[in-house]
């Protein structure tokens, strides 16, 4: 007798229901995303015990008539396709017609819609997928869907819920990334009763940045725009300085969808290149639009990804965008002194807030002046370590090694790029001879055409030696065999500090980091004004191929704080 049976739609429902909505941030999204979709201004999110016990989403959208809504619950039922062809080409947030069924087979669900077109609205009260009661109710036009006790039939779900403050803290970013993509509709949570996000529906799409990535940093991000055919992209992307430890802070929008799409992410951090150190992750807001056909949202159960025809064209385009719009900004690191933000504190309180944005825009952050260097003026050694010279805003203090890592790595890379050397390599006076482990040798012929096109002449020389007669003239008063040894060193054990793509570059790093002046060495007057002026004209001057920063400027606001001639 044959085992296998048809399931009931009662068990699939409950199946599927599963795959979308696995904890109270799911059926958060589903219900702003149904709210969205009715074009709601203003919607409201209220929250009890991290959504498990109840979540309320009321719209003010077009609502649902009684017809409709004795249907939206039910499994793929849904008002915003009919064909396959539908499919091909969404402008809606929801097409399958699961979320409600879903939230309905786990949950008490409570929907009350009214369209505007009519006096009163109807109330439907289901438990577990059946209804229990339909009654006429007197509201304000729009939907109020409330879903009570999650889970509370499936157990082993329930226990797997993270704490009621993860939950939440899931449902804020998830609700600060809809509202990124939703500049203009109103947003307001409460948790347990307290207030604890309220987005004004007049903001612009930069206040809506500013509001949720706080001032500070939104003053900081650069913004980013590029149109071309079938593609828009626009947004913010953080200067290097605000960089984060986790990606917490990036934001993606694909044709109003919010996505996460590793891909594209990775490509905007490669874009920073030696800006960033691989530990660090830029913030970024990056809203793109492309032609509704060319985004296949219809990829992943909780359509957090989308499937992206040509995506490897937009890749390329975004790193370009990206890459340009850094290249063009000045990135010099801001010392923020702790005394003038304690003074800021103190001029805010009780300020009015639109006054204590004026009362900050006389502060660094907002200086959008390019740092520029005094040349004429002194500049002081610390430390056999740090420079010290005076710029049209404050001084600014230099990293002697850094900066003269970074100087080399440029001109590195540039000799490189071109295969090139304006020098004439340094004949040795006699070939140095240099018998590497056997570990070595695959790393030293993998790169060897990079030593070769910077002008060293490195030849095998039988078993495990190899006769080194020239190098780049810059290099000849250095100890050639420590040298070559050493960036082997830092090929095999540091390839992962250095956030570059190309292996050719990582070397150039290396030997930039090991040809470098060293914090120690005494710099003659000369030397440090040599050092600057290069520096000054060098691309990427702001941090070190490693993506520490080169040089901080202390402001003259933040001079005179610590100094109490203004506070
Ligand atoms: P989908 O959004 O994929 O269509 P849902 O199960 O989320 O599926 O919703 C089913 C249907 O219920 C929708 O197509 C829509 O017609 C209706 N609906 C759900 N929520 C709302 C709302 N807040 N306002 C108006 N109509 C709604
Ligand atoms: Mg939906």
């Amino acid at each position: 007798m044959g085992k296998i049976k048809y399931l009931s739609p009662e068990v699939i429902t409950h199946i599927a229901a599963g795959e979308v909505i696995d904890r109270p941030a799911a059926v958060v999204k589903e219900l702003i995303e149904n709210a969205l979709d009715a074009e709601a201004s203003q919607i409201t999110v209220t929250l009890e015990e991290g959504g498990v016990r109840k979540i309320i989403v009321t719209d003010n959208g077009f609502g649902m008539d009684q017809t409709d809504l004795e249907l939206c619950f039910k499994a793929h039922t849904t008002s915003k396709l009919s064909t396959v062809t539908d499919l091909q080409s969404l402008s809606s947030l929801g097409f399958r017609g699961e979320a409600l069924a879903s939230i309905a087979a786990v949950s008490q669900l409570t929907i009350k819609s009214r369209p505007a077109t009519e006096v009163i609205g109807t109330g439907l009260k289901i438990q577990y997928s059946h209804v229990q009661a339909m009654a006429p109710v007197g509201m304000a036009s729009g939907t109020q869907v409330i879903v009570e006790d999650l889970f509370l039939n499936m157990p082993a779900r329930r226990q797997f819920l993270k704490t009621s403050a993860a939950e939440i803290r899931a449902i804020i970013r998830l609700i600060t990334h809809l509202a990124l993509a939703y500049p203009a509709t109103g947003f307001s949570v409460t948790h347990n009763g307290t207030p604890l996000l309220d987005f004004s529906n007049q903001h612009t799409f930069s206040d809506r940045v500013r509001v949720i990535l706080g001032e500070d940093m939104a003053t900081s991000l650069v913004p980013v725009q590029h149109s071309q055919e079938n593609m828009n992209i626009s947004g913010f992307i953080s200067k290097p300085q605000q960089a984060r430890t986790s990606s917490s802070y990036q934001y993606l929008v694909v044709n109003n969808r919010i996505v996460r799409q590793p891909g594209v992410s990775q490509i905007i951090k490669e874009a920073y290149g030696t800006l960033l150190p691989p530990r660090l992750q830029p913030v970024f807001v990056i809203n793109i639009q492309l032609p509704s056909r060319h985004v296949d949202p219809n990829i992943h159960p909780r359509k957090e990804q989308v499937d992206i025809q040509g995506e490897a064209t937009l890749k390329t385009v975004l790193r370009q965008l990206v890459k340009n719009v850094l290249h063009q900004q000045d990135l010099t690191y801001q010392y923020h002194s702790t005394l003038a933000h304690e003074a800021q504190l103190f001029n805010d309180a009780g300020a009015d807030p639109a006054l204590s944005g004026v009362l900050r825009d006389a502060t660094d952050p907002w200086d959008v002046r390019r740092t520029q260097i005094d040349l004429h003026s002194d500049i002081a050694q610390v430390h056999k370590l740090y420079l010290i010279v005076q710029t049209n805003k404050g001084m600014l203090i230099i990293d002697q090694h850094a900066a003269h890592e970074r100087i080399l790595y440029e001109q590195f890379k540039a000799t490189f790029e071109q295969m090139s050397h304006n020098d004439t390599p340094y004949l040795l006076p006699e070939p140095h001879l240099l018998t590497l482990p056997v570990a070595d040798l695959p790393v030293l012929e993998e790169h060897r055409t990079i030593f070769t096109a910077l002008g060293f002449d490195i030849e095998p020389f039988g078993n495990t030696t190899y006769k080194i007669t020239a190098v780049p003239a810059l290099f000849k008063s250095h100890d050639i065999g420590a040298l070559v040894t050493g960036v082997l060193d830092d090929l095999r054990h540091k390839v992962g500090t250095i956030n570059l793509e190309k292996a050719a570059h990582k070397t150039l790093a290396y030997l930039a980091c090991r040809t470098a002046i060293k914090a120690g060495d005494t710099l003659s007057p000369l030397e440090r004004h040599e050092l600057i002026k290069k520096l000054n004209q060098t691309p990427g001057q702001y941090t070190c191929p490693h993506g520490r920063p080169v040089q901080v400027e202390v402001d003259l606001n933040t001079l005179h704080h610590m100094f109490k001639r203004i506070s």
